[in-house]
């Protein structure tokens, strides 16, 4: 449990109390999951089953009635600790079996005077191997107090200045840790906690802005001028006004690449929100000044797509564009990499081929990466030894990251926000039918074929089960062919399982118009534009993640057509799944999703954050948090402009709070 020596104690918090006030009686359980506190006699101690069912099972009664107490583990351990006809006073979380409440893994401990006048008592995270030892919740806590006998309050100096202990009315931090495990009244308790957390969070954002501090410290091109191409562009060539947030963004980048320092900006925008035209403008600002610019897409269609309708835009001003891809082979690959590295192509459009060994730029300034969590964090950070001086880097993203994630693992500082759609668009129905309706949706998106639209249908992909979501996209497949005939349909099919090259032709069939109807799993998430699709339908919604549905009813209504999003479920819905489809067919904003999208499944499962483990706080909850993180950030922000290098004398002790989150590292940099 990472607990090498008695300091370590100090810092393994309780995971809760119970107070010994609080008590239950039997006949009053109502609810599995329910913390129950019961005094009571145990009678009948016994074993049941055998090899791996083996358990011990005793009944505890009180004046109300009975119920038994279970032990999966340990039970050689409790068996030897538990007497027969003997009061206890035991603590445990209610479970159902069978229709019969009992209460596995309970704490028991003798009743006596003692216990009945205790307070509030520590609860310890423990293991079971820990347990089935005899180190159980409670052990902790022995240990803990014998620690605290001999502890004096300036063994444990406070760490952070006076002025922010005032500001926030903190509590300070040998008391904080005292009454964390040794509560003497709630108000104690939660100040106690409060403290805690909030270290935490300011550790956390301190140590995230000393590394920015450390990185923009890394020298980076400066694009001094606003040139002939930006301007004209602007000027002639803009096929639209920009929406007041391209805007504000644009300066944001603008004003990141005139420092001299290397810009690392992650920029977010809804689908469809109108990132690639920043990201063109911004390739013509590193034109402008001398430089090449790269843009990067996790797949061949999207590289494809971003160089048909960049090169158009571009036409007018005569700016060479080139796409290189992994397919890109001999004469044109040739061309390319000579013309990349001669600096005779300005623009290159293209995959992660563009990392490849081979390809040398002459002078790369700013590299643009599209839809961004495609990308693994070492695969983008390739891009920087392409030159001695690394490009500016400007990472786009459809998934947005609520903004107490992105302060948790970048700091805010370097995040844009693109948070306003294009005028004129038309919001996307989102519809909710169950399986019952699947004839009459069908006819539906048969009507919508016929007018001359096409439709997506998409399956659910979960890793573990790969095998029978391809066996259920066969399935769908097949179904779809029923209602639409081969003889008078077309429909083309498109799975993590197809060859590179077969699913890379499919999708580009559906992209042409020639298919009516794409049949796919979640592989077309990303980016794909067929402005003609109007119709994204969800088979098996209740499998998909909220994210994940946005992202998905984000390809359609990218034309002038009305467009629909069709959400199909059993009729049996979890509590969370009807959330989700409730929130799917009431929102459309893709923050306000991303939020509740993190406040349903907790930070740890998204963003692929979880394996990183850089979100883990001891005590601290990001989003129920919420408030201390501002404060934490906030006052961070302060202290870094008092005193940026931490020379101050009160601001000495804050080092040691820096020191051990080594693992942040990796995400300070977007890049
Ligand atoms: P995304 O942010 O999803 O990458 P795109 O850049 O592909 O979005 O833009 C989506 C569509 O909106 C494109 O067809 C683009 O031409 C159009 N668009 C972008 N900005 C504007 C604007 N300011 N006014 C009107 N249309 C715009
Ligand atoms: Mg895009």
């Amino acid at each position: 449990m990472d607990i090498e020596e008695f300091g370590d104690l100090l810092f393994h918090y309780p995971y809760r109390y119970f107070d010994r006030t609080q008590l239950n009686k039997v006949s009053s359980i109502s609810k599995e999951g329910e913390y129950v506190q019961i005094v009571g006699t145990i009678v009948n101690i016994l074993e049941e089953g055998v090899g791996r069912k083996k358990r011990l099972v005793a009944t505890l009664y009180d004046d109300t009635g009975r119920i038994e107490l279970v032990w999966f583990q340990g039970a050689q351990w409790m068996k030897k600790s538990l007497k027969e006809n003997e009061t206890y006073i035991v603590f445990g979380k209610a479970a159902l079996f069978n229709g019969v409440f009992n209460i596995p893994h309970p704490e028991v401990d003798p009743w006596n005077t003692a216990t009945a006048k205790a307070g509030m008592q520590p609860l310890y995270p423990t293991t079971e191997k820990l347990k089935s030892q005899g180190l159980t919740n409670r052990s902790f806590a022995k240990l803990t107090q014998v620690l605290f006998e001999k502890i004096r309050p300036a063994d444990i100096p406070e760490v952070l200045p006076a002025q922010i202990i005032n500001e926030y009315q903190l509590c300070d931090r040998y008391h904080a840790i005292k009454w964390i495990h040794f509560p003497d009244s709630e108000t104690h308790m939660q100040a106690a906690r409060h403290r805690l957390k909030w270290e935490e969070l300011f550790a956390s954002q301190l140590t995230i802005a000393r590394l920015r501090q450390q990185h923009i410290i890394q020298q980076g091109w400066k694009f001094e001028k606003v040139g002939d191409h930006f301007n004209r562009f602007f000027k002639e060539c803009l096929p639209f006004e920009l929406t007041n947030a391209q805007k504000r963004v644009i300066k944001e980048i603008r004003v990141d690449t005139v420092t001299g320092k290397q810009m690392n900006r992650l920029l977010q925008g809804d689908v469809g929100s109108g990132k690639t035209i920043v990201a063109v403008m911004s390739m013509l600002l590193a034109i402008d000044n001398g430089f090449q610019a790269c843009l990067m897409a996790p797949t061949e269609i999207l590289a494809q797509q971003h160089f048909q309708s960049i090169r158009k835009m571009l036409d007018k001003m005569q700016i060479p564009v080139a796409l290189l891809m992994g397919s890109t082979k001999g004469k044109e690959r040739k061309d390319t990499l000579k013309g990349l590295a001669e600096g005779a192509i300005p623009i290159i459009i293209g995959t992660h081929a563009l990392l490849e060994e081979k390809v040398q730029f002459k002078n790369i300034g700013l590299a643009v990466i599209d839809e961004q969590h495609r990308f693994g964090v070492g695969q983008r950070a390739r891009l920087w030894t392409k030159n001695e001086t690394p490009p500016h880097i400007l990472v786009m993203t459809a998934t947005p990251i609520p903004r107490t994630l992105a302060m948790t693992l970048y700091g805010d500082l370097d995040v844009s926000v693109i948070d306003e759609l294009p005028p004129g668009r038309q919001e996307i129905k989102t519809i909710h039918r169950t399986d019952m309706s699947r004839p009459k949706v069908m006819e539906f998106i048969r009507s919508e074929i016929d007018k001359g639209r096409q439709s997506y249908i998409v399956y659910p992909l979960i890793e573990e089960s790969e095998k029978m979501d391809y066996e259920n996209l066969e399935a769908g497949y097949e179904q779809v062919k029923v209602f639409f005939p081969e003889h008078k349909y077309r429909i083309a099919i498109v799975h993590g399982r197809q060859e590179t090259d077969l699913r890379e032709r499919n999708m580009q069939r559906f992209v042409s118009g020639d298919a009516q109807l794409l049949v796919a799993t979640t592989v077309i998430e990303v980016g794909v534009d067929v402005p003609n699709a109007t119709i994204m339908l969800i088979e098996s919604a209740e499998r998909f993640g909220l994210s994940q549905m946005h992202q998905l009813r984000g390809r359609v209504g990218r034309g002038g057509e009305q467009s629909y999003c069709v959400l199909l479920t059993g009729n049996r819905l979890s509590e969370d799944s009807t959330l989700r489809i409730k929130t799917m067919t009431s929102i459309t904003n893709g923050f306000t999703i991303a939020e509740q999208d993190l406040a349903m499944r907790g930070p740890g499962e998204l963003y692929g954050t979880k394996q990183s483990g850089i979100i883990k706080f001891k005590l601290a909850d990001i989003v129920a948090d919420a408030a201390i993180l501002e404060q934490a950030r906030n006052a961070t922000v302060q202290l870094i402009a008092d005193d940026p290098a931490l020379i101050k004398p009160d601001n000495q002790s804050l080092k040691s709070l820096l020191t051990k989150r080594t693992s942040q590292a990796n995400w300070s940099k977007i890049s």
